[in-house]
């Protein structure tokens, strides 16, 4: 498994992986770790100009976005919270140029990590635009302008994806902007329009919020959170609306026209059920869904398959239908997550190395980190009784959690799915403090197909979030001790 580099000619490697997000610097580490030689080629620019690795998610997505959630919520907790402890503050003020800093810095740390990562694992970083010529040849362009070729056993493509624009309400920078504008308001807008009620329309909608805005959002669907169980969504948009977040469904965006102060306002037209509608804000965020990233990545030539809305297709395996040539992460089917396109990553690595490992896509867990968090895995009742499924429930508020009601963080609950009959657990779904964390006891637990009686029966720390989880299990068979009992068995 050993690259050549023959004087003149294009450098070899095993592997050439395409982008460096979390799908794709994964895959090319674990291929290192596998003893293959790879190489792995990013394109991406930072506002400074920098090549940088590290994708969507470092640098535009997963880790700014809860650098600010944090910062806004302690802005919120110092606000609202502190006074209830006996904490008492002079002047509270929010520096938003810091905020962003602190933020930049904690990006910068990452992106410069994977760096470090590479050097570690031998594989070999290329900062350029790559294109597929042929099934074993990938055409770089690179930063310098310089264009070589390299040629490679296998190719992954983990090139990601980017923001959907809406022709009614074109980004331009500067009032209208996308999910990476959004991360860079150097002050806190007054109004704040959010198209789109989904995971960034929440998390980044909360996040100036929390510092002031006066934040409405505007979603198409006449539904709340459509893939989340029901019973959280309803719990979810009354917190939200105790939260100041204005969240207008079946809202259709028409056009807009600027405002009185030219470039300073917009005024946002869409219908809904009483017609069409206008209203003012002096920012608007665009966030309705992502597109995968495959413009100019292959010659023509290159047969290879894509879906209607321009994902590469594959297999389970994540196999295009050139048999050497792999993609991974969002340019790929499924859930747009970190999490996904890094086990997709793994799992070809190490069937390439010979191994027989899967991806488990029923147990994907996903998180919308709002404060509470939403975190959910496996189904929900409603995919349950559509598919006949004879199940049962059991639900823990932190109404009820000692822990919850000492942070004074005790909104929300936790539910457990079980099958009726066999009581392995099918589902679990959670709004409250540390959801993320929590749901993550069950997805372990799922893996190795645990019953609601085992996590029952599982001895939990006192007091901690975690015995909300211990408490929903117990409550699935109606043994639940801090609070009453739907079912006595
Ligand atoms: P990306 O991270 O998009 O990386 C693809 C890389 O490929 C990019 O760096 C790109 O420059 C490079 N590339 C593309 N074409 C080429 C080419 N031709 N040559 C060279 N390089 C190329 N997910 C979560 O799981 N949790 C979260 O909390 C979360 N928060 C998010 C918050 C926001 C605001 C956003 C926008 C997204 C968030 N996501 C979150 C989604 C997550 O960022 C993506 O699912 C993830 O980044 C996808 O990883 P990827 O490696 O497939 O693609
Ligand atoms: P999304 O699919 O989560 O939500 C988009 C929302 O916009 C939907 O509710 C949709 O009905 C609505 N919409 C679509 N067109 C509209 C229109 N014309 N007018 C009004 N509403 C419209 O997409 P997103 O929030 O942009 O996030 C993109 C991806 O990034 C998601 O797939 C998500 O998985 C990922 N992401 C994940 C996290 C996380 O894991 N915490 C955080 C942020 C982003």
């Amino acid at each position: 498994m050993n690259s050549e580099r023959v004087k003149g000619m294009n450098k070899q490697y095993d592997v050439v992986v395409i982008g460096s997000g979390p799908a794709g610097y994964v895959a090319a580490i674990r291929c290192a770790q596998l003893g293959f030689s790879v190489a792995c080629v990013e394109k991406w620019k930072n506002k400074k100009n920098k090549a940088v690795y590290g994708g969507t998610c470092l640098n535009v997505g997963c880790i700014p976005s809860k650098a600010l959630l944090d910062s806004s919520h302690k802005f919120l907790e110092a606000q609202n919270d502190f006074d209830l402890h006996g904490i008492s503050l002079q002047k509270l003020g929010i520096d938003v140029p810091k905020m962003l800093a602190r933020k930049d810095k904690v990006v910068n740390q990452l992106t410069d990590g994977i760096k470090g990562l590479f050097a570690a694992n031998k594989v070999e970083g290329i900062f350029g635009t790559a294109k597929i010529k042929g099934p074993n040849t990938v055409a770089i362009s690179d930063c310098d302008g310089d264009n070589h070729d390299l040629e490679a056993k296998y190719i992954i493509i983990a090139t990601g994806s980017k923001p959907i624009d809406i022709p009614p309400v074109p980004i331009d920078d500067k009032i209208i902007v996308d999910s990476t504008g959004a991360l860079e308001f150097d002050e806190v807008p007054k109004r704040l329009g959010v198209i789109g009620a989904g995971v960034i329309g929440l998390e980044l909608g909360s996040v100036w919020a929390r510092l002031g805005s006066e934040v409405t959002v505007l979603e198409a669907l006449d539904s709340f959170l459509p893939s989340v169980d029901r019973e959280i969504s309803r719990n979810v948009s009354k917190i939200f609306g105790k939260q100041g977040l204005n969240i207008k469904l079946a809202s259709r965006v028409t056009g807009y026209s600027l405002g009185k102060g030219g470039k300073k306002q917009i005024n946002i037209e869409y219908s809904d059920q009483d017609g069409e509608e206008k209203k003012t804000f002096d920012k608007v965020i665009v966030a309705v869904g992502r597109r995968p990233m495959t413009e100019d990545l292959f010659d023509d030539k290159l047969q290879i398959d894509l879906c209607d809305r321009g994902f590469v297709k594959v297999d389970d395996q994540c196999k295009t239908n050139i048999s050497n040539i792999f993609a991974v992460g969002d340019v790929v089917r499924g859930p747009m997550l970190a999490h996904k396109g890094s086990e997709e990553g793994v799992m070809v690595a190490e069937r390439l190395a010979g191994k027989k490992t899967q991806v488990n896509y029923d147990l994907i867990p996903s998180v919308i980190y709002t404060h509470p968090e939403i975190a959910w895995v496996g189904k929900n009742e409603e995919e349950l009784k559509e598919e006949g499924v004879d199940f049962k429930t059991g639900s823990f508020p932190f109404a009820a959690s000692g822990r919850a009601l000492a942070a004074n963080d005790s909104e929300g609950l936790v539910k457990i799915i079980a099958d009726a009959q066999t009581d392995r657990i099918l589902g679990c779904h959670i709004v409250g403090p540390s959801a993320a964390d929590l749901l993550q006891q069950i997805v372990i637990s799922m893996e190795f197909s645990a019953s609601a009686e085992d996590i029952g029966l599982t001895m939990f720390s006192h007091p901690a979030l975690s015995e909300a989880v211990h408490e929903a299990a117990l409550a699935v068979n109606g043994h639940a001790i801090h609070i009453g009992n739907k079912k006595k068995r």
